[in-house]
């Protein structure tokens, strides 16, 4: 079986990790010549809307997924007149805009804060007031990492906020007072069996995800319940195959959700030695038609980014319970360069780890 990835990042690159194992191969469209997925896969270098890349990807795959959500919808559709392409076109499309992605949520019935889409900064003025303040106002497309975000906190010039989101069609949303940030990541196979991890709970740092828990502390079953129903209702809507992660704001008992993605996410990196089986490899066993594995954990595990630069190899794996992945791009401030998963069977050394684990990670090597 071969496997084409639209997008050939460091997600790309760990779903080829997993898939390897299991007598699959890989190829990516990607139009940087650098591709982290390149050292792994065969690399079609091209713009994801190139209808010759996609050509070539067609016929060289049996089934075509995605790690990267800003392709083209028009691309995957034209790709999914060739080949299988999951999880399905209509994920991606719900995703890629704010709006259809609070339209599925709203459909399905699942929370969601106030909100309201605005085009223009008279609109704006008008949404504040329904929406009330402070508020968050955000493109509604190619939005991710906190970019395209601007907090609202008064409404004295709603010309120059909305000047700040470059003048792009946006959504303008409450700024929820959260307890905390969770995500919820399932898998759905070809054959509609769906099975969850537990709960994640996720700190950022301006817009960027920093740290995950795994699993969250403190999940009451009916939190996890809830989250699940959520996510399998999103799945069973879209006749999704394949990782769906959705992130989650906690207030009181409530979940609210706040956005989707349609593919594995950082969130789940852990999954990859602090889970039965990975995130990644359960999407490639999705896409690529075969059984999904055991979502069990094992014992408490923390995943922390390296943003911008990457720590000392060696004090990091002098830390017992690490596992580092470095995913070989050039580093720029800020970016994603790799992640360090520590794992422990005891609560109290996972915080021992992750605090000897900042020390280093905050003070680049
Ligand atoms: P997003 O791009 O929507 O994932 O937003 C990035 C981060 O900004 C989230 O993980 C939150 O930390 C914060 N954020 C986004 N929307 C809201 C909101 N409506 N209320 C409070 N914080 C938010």
């Amino acid at each position: 079986v071969r496997v084409g990835i639209l997008g050939g990042g460091q997600l790309g690159r760990m779903l080829a990790l997993a898939g390897i194992p299991l007598g699959i191969g890989f190829d990516v469209l990607e139009p940087g010549p650098d591709a982290p997925a390149a050292a792994l896969a065969r690399h079609v270098v091209a713009d994801y809307d190139d209808p010759e890349g996609l050509r070539r990807l067609a016929a060289a795959c049996d089934v075509v997924t995605y790690e990267f959500e800003n392709v083209p919808v028009d691309a995957a559709r034209a790709l999914a007149r060739d080949v299988p392409v999951l999880p399905p076109p209509d994920a991606l499309e719900a995703a890629q805009d704010r709006r259809t992605e609070k339209a599925l949520f709203d459909r399905v019935g699942i929370p969601v804060h106030r909100y309201a889409t605005v085009a223009s900064a008279k609109e704006l003025a008008d949404a504040l007031e329904h929406v009330g303040l402070p508020a968050i106002l955000k493109t509604r497309r190619a939005g991710y990492d906190g970019k395209g975000q601007v907090v609202v906190r008064g409404v004295d010039d709603p010309a120059e906020v909305w000047g700040r989101v470059g003048g792009e069609p946006s959504i303008v949303e409450s700024l929820v007072d959260f307890d905390r940030e969770l995500s919820i990541l399932g898998v759905r196979s070809g054959v509609g069996e769906i099975r969850f991890y537990p709960l994640i709970e996720n700190h950022h740092r301006a817009g960027i995800l920093r740290l995950s828990l795994a699993p969250a502390p403190a999940v009451t079953a009916a939190l996890q319940a809830a989250a699940e129903a959520a996510a399998a209702r999103v799945m069973e809507e879209l006749g999704y195959v394949g990782v769906l992660a959705i992130e989650l704001f906690q207030v009181g008992d409530r979940l609210l959700a706040n956005e989707m993605a349609p593919r594995v996410h950082n969130s789940g990196h852990w999954t990859i030695e602090g889970a039965e089986t990975s995130q990644f490899e359960q999407h490639v066993r999705a896409v690529a038609g075969l059984p999904l594995g055991s979502t069990a954990v094992r014992g408490y595990s923390a995943m922390l980014n390296l943003l911008g630069t990457t720590p000392d190899s060696t004090a990091v794996l002098s830390i017992p319970g690490v596992h580092l992945h470095v995913y070989g791009k050039a580093p720029r401030p800020g970016r994603k360069l790799g992640h360090v998963t520590v794992r422990a069977d005891d609560p109290m050394d996972l915080r021992d780890r992750i605090a000897l684990l900042e020390r280093l990670i905050d003070r680049p090597g």
